[in-house]
């Protein structure tokens, strides 16, 4: 190798070393570090919504992310959330939960569920980053199943590039990592996981003080903003809502809360009966596996003679 040849690679060499720290410098401006240390961009603003059946923990999670009480959250067979509520933290940047209301409910009229989901969808204007489709470890009856199937077929397709399962009651998994967890589960449980992109984290709620478990959450949040371009999920019903709430002379907040006459509500209605009729569904006429029952559910879930052992990819 001739000097001219090794000085000029040299140079090259130099000029990357440079390109790149001022690329790393770049991004430390644009960039900036939260207190739950996730990188994220300045002042970029997060919206999740939680939704899930009654009961999973959707209200914990909400508070175990927020790191306050601010969703009422109880044991009981009802849902103590009647409508959808937005909480927020300033970690860094505004972090607002959504939770909302049990729309799983077969005995509600569609009329009901429409309004319900009409402030929903205004709460978590101009759109979710996130949809954070909650299930509790060990509880995955064929109801539960139907239900989550309800609400993917409800959102679309392409909702699902925007969803992570977060698995709650992580205490009950004792020893068993939450990867092992799903492994182990029937193939329902993978197609679900799966059609998330494989996103998926497991919280305990009876340990709210473990910070942990939300920095995960959050950055792999930010890792999914970055991967949607750093967009969220919108559609019309939310562009419309948009619109609405852009052209109210009132404080955001209130404009959220209005009544709207909507275009959409019609489509919105069809949607809301074919929601109503998945879930109405016959478990026997679908390919949904039976599963554990409720009253050991974990003890069940782990047995492997139970589960279809499908690996999951
Ligand atoms: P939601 O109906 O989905 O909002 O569920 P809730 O937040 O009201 O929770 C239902 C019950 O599950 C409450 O008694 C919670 O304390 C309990 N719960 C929620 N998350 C956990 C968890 O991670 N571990 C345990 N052991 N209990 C939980
Ligand atoms: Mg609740």
């Amino acid at each position: 190798m001739t000097v001219d040849t090794k000085k000029s690679k040299l140079i090259m060499a130099v000029v990357k070393i440079l390109s790149v720290y001022f690329q790393v410098k770049h991004l430390e401006t644009k960039y900036v570090t939260s207190a739950t240390n996730s990188v994220v961009l300045a002042g970029q603003s997060l919206r999740i919504v939680m939704i899930g059946k009654t009961g999973v923990g959707k209200s914990a999670l909400g508070n175990t992310i927020l790191g306050r009480v601010a969703f009422e959250s109880r044991p009981t067979a009802n849902s103590v959330t009647n409508t959808c509520q937005k909480e927020s933290i300033n970690d860094g940047r505004d972090i607002y939960v959504i939770d909302t209301p049990d729309i799983l409910d077969t005995s509600k009229t569609s009329e009901s569920i429409k309004t319900e989901i009409v402030k929903c969808i205004q709460i978590s204007s101009p759109g979710p980053h996130v949809f954070l489709l909650v299930m509790q470890v060990g509880r995955f009856t064929i109801e539960e199943q139907i239900a989550v199937k309800a609400l993917q077929e409800f959102f679309g397709e392409e909702a699902s590039n925007f969803m992570i399962v977060v698995f709650t009651h992580g205490d009950a998994l004792r020893d068993q990592t939450i990867e092992d967890y799903v492994r182990a589960g029937h193939s329902e449980l993978h197609r679900v996981v799966q059609s998330c992109g494989s996103r998926y984290t497991v919280f305990n709620n009876n340990d709210a003080k473990n910070r942990d478990q939300v920095k995960n959450l959050i950055l792999m949040i930010d890792k999914l903003v970055v991967a949607n371009g750093g967009g969220y999920f919108t559609q019309e019903m939310f562009e419309e809502a948009e619109r609405k709430i852009q052209q109210q002379k009132h404080a955001r907040e209130l404009a959220e809360r209005q009544t709207y006459d909507s275009s959409f509500y019609d489509i919105l209605h069809q949607k809301i009966v074919v929601f109503q009729q998945t879930l109405m569904q016959d478990s026997t006429q679908n390919d949904l596996h039976p599963t554990q029952n409720d009253l050991d559910p974990i003890q069940n879930d782990l047995d492997p003679t139970q589960n279809d052992l499908d690996p999951i990819q």
